[in-house]
Parts: C-alpha cells; sequence; structure tokens
C-alpha cells in the first residue's frame, strides 16, 4: 500500500474525491492523492453535466499549504509544485511521470471550482504557470508603487484610464520618458 508522502507511516486509503471520482486519502493529515489519468476519464463520463456546476464560495482561510519537497507515493520520485493561481499561494505536488497530484487537506476546496470546469489539467502546463508568474509579477510591482506613492497612487490609475482613451497614446508616452533638462 502506498505511503502519505507527508507523514511518516501513514498508508493511503481508497475514498471518494466527488460522486465518481476516486482517490486516496491519508486519515493523518487528510491529504489526498489524486490521479490526473482517473481526473480525465471521469470527466468524459460526467461529460457537459460537470461543467455546469457552480463554482463553490472560497473558504475564509487559506488552507495550509505544506512546504516540503515530497516523494510521489507510488513512484518514489521528487514531486514538483505548481502554483494554482496568483491569489492563492498554495502549490500543489505533482509527478509528471505517474500523472499523480498531492492536495494538502483544504487545498481540494480551492481547485474543486478549477475540477468541475474541466481546467484542473491545465494548472500542470507550462502556460498556467507562466501566467501565473507573471501576475504575481505584475501584483508585486504595483504594491511596489502603491508603498512608494502612498495616496497619490490614485493618481496613476486615473491617468492610465485617461491614457488608454488617447489616440496619442504612443507621443504621451515618449513625452513622459523623456528626461528633464538639467538646470543651468
Ligand atoms: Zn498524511
Ligand atoms: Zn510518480
Amino acid at each position: 500500500m502506498a505511503q502519505c508522502p507527508q507523514c511518516a507511516h501513514s498508508p493511503l486509503v481508497h475514498t471518494m474525491l466527488t460522486e465518481g471520482l476516486a482517490a486516496y486519502s491519508c486519515g493523518k493529515c487528510l491529504g489526498t492523492l489524486v490521479s490526473l489519468v482517473a481526473y480525465r476519464a471521469w470527466r468524459d463520463r460526467s461529460g457537459s453535466e460537470a461543467l455546469t456546476a457552480s463554482p463553490l464560495a472560497e473558504p475564509d482561510t487559506d488552507p495550509a499549504d505544506s512546504t516540503g519537497a515530497k516523494n510521489c507515493p507510488k513512484c518514489r520520485s521528487l514531486m514538483s509544485k505548481y502554483r494554482i493561481s496568483a491569489e492563492k499561494s498554495n502549490r500543489l505536488d505533482y509527478c509528471a511521470h505517474c500523472e499523480e497530484i498531492w492536495l494538502d487537506d483544504g487545498e481540494w476546496q480551492l481547485v474543486e471550482s478549477l475540477v468541475t470546469s474541466g481546467d484542473f489539467t491545465k494548472v500542470f502546463t507550462q502556460a498556467w504557470q507562466y501566467s501565473v508568474r507573471s501576475s504575481v509579477n505584475q501584483q508585486m510591482e504595483e504594491q511596489r508603487l502603491r508603498e512608494l506613492l502612498g495616496n497619490d497612487y490614485a493618481r496613476i490609475e486615473e491617468f492610465a484610464e485617461w491614457l488608454a482613451t488617447q489616440p496619442g497614446k504612443q507621443e504621451i508616452l515618449a513625452r513622459l520618458s523623456r528626461r528633464p533638462r538639467a538646470p543651468n
């Protein structure tokens, strides 16, 4: 029997993640091992019905994300970490070889809307991870600017909105980036 990648010597037991989708979970840390192969099969079987499921309300607090490296319960190789979104810092552990995903306790609720919409498999693609990273970078840049400008930050946003409507946008930007002449 496969062991929990998080707890020492805790066997994973058969469980139902949702109707018709089987998985394995650890009774100790309540983490779950989900097979992407089983997920795809479940999606194919449930067809368009699953697509109409409404996304769940977000949990009030973010579930704790276990940060340590994990070994795949099946093949023992190191699992890779995949961030779900720019808004959530949780990262899922994934073994590309076995196509097995490890969800920490509570992370299932975070991904349930992706699971029902069919986007769940996309999380484990380069494109998804690239887009998460660029959103995170953009948010960090905005945060830095906010801290730098304080209340004046609102003026930037107002200006950006106005600029977007201007046909001479490029000329305005060029004028703004021109260095001021040094005073004599
Ligand atoms: Zn465990
Ligand atoms: Zn594996």
